[in-house]
């Protein structure tokens, strides 16, 4: 058996087509134009390679994207004060700090200066504990796009309902394994989180009818750990020499074994196009939703 690849590009592109529509819609209807700040600190280069992702399809999409590219040596209070700043202005629907910040900055404090009306990345505990109570709030965008990759990838089986199916996530962090177990429960799934702690992994996994992982240990979960037919979402994004490819060459993969797991599972997502490109297209449905909740205006169905 050979198992249906969730394509996550071209479901990515959807949903910034919808976001598209909605936006054209909103600055035709309301003569509203939805900002998002995006704000940069420091020289990390993935970091840089994100923003400018972001910014690229904040414009695409119709919405204004304002940039702050600030210093590695910036204080806490002067990110802090700018944050602020974009807080209080009503031009702005969106506010995201890129994450990692410099290590003299502590973005727990950051975060918590953010408005959680305007905190479209859904870090901020006031939306963490949106979640927790299952209202409506900004849902942080991976793991948002994990629920809709597996509801999707399900749509045929089971109409996308997760009523009732087992779900696993390997992995417990505040932005991807807590968050993502939070939606499937709140999806009806009956959920077990592994961490690395769990006591033999492979057993859990076995039970999983749809499996999440984000671990971010290269190809950690095999092929034969997975349930027969499972869907299994990988959010692991891992660099790796692939020496196949010529000296000193390397390729991104996931956390679970691909080459493995595609023969066992139901529906796959593949790394790279799977989750990844899920995240960007998620924060600007969330851009959306801010400026929408914001002005009380009707909210789009963005899916
Ligand atoms: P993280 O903060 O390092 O958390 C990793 C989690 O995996 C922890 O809860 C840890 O358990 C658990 N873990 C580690 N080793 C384990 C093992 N041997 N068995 C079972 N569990 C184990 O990582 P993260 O931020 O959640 O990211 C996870 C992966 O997703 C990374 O590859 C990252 O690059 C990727 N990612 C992708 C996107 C995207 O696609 N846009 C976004 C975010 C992250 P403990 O809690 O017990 O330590």
């Amino acid at each position: 058996m050979s198992a249906t690849l969730i394509d996550g590009k071209a479901r990515a592109a959807a949903l910034r087509e919808t976001v598209a529509v909605a936006v054209a819609r909103l600055k035709d209807d309301a003569g509203l134009e939805p900002g998002l700040a995006v704000v940069l600190v420091g020289e990390d280069p993935a970091s840089k390679v994100y923003v400018s992702n972001k910014i690229r399809l904040t414009r695409e999409c119709g919405m204004r994207s304002i940039e702050h590219i600030l210093p590695e040596a910036t204080s806490q209070a002067d990110l802090i004060a700018l944050v602020e700043k974009l807080n209080a202005d009503p031009g702005i629907d969106g506010i995201l700090v890129q994450m990692p910040l410099p290590a003299h900055i502590d973005s727990d404090a950051v975060v918590l200066a953010i408005d959680p009306a305007k905190d479209v990345d859904g870090l901020h505990p006031v939306n963490a504990g949106r979640i927790v109570l299952g209202k409506p709030g900004l849902v942080p965008c991976t793991p948002q796009g994990c629920v809709i990759l597996a509801k999707e990838a399900l749509a045929e089986k089971n109409g996308g309902d997760l009523s009732g199916l087992n779900a696993l996530v390997v992995g417990r962090s505040i932005l991807v394994g807590k968050p993502v177990a939070l939606l499937l429960q709140n999806e009806n799934c009956t959920v077990t989180m592994a961490h690395s702690r769990t006591r033999d992994l492979e057993t859990v996994c076995r039970q999983a009818d749809i499996l999440v992982a984000a671990v971010g240990r290269a190809q950690m979960i095999k092929g034969d750990w997975i349930k027969p037919g499972a869907c299994v979402i990988d959010v692991g994004i891992n660099r790796i020499a692939a020496p196949e490819r010529g000296e000193g060459k390397t390729r991104l993969v996931g956390d679970v074994d691909f080459e493995t797991a595609v023969e066992v599972a139901g529906q796959i997502t593949p790394v790279p196009g799977g989750v990844g490109p899920m995240t960007i297209a998620c924060l600007l449905a969330n851009t959306v939703r801010a400026a929408c909740r914001r002005r009380g205006l009707a909210e789009p169905d963005l899916g």
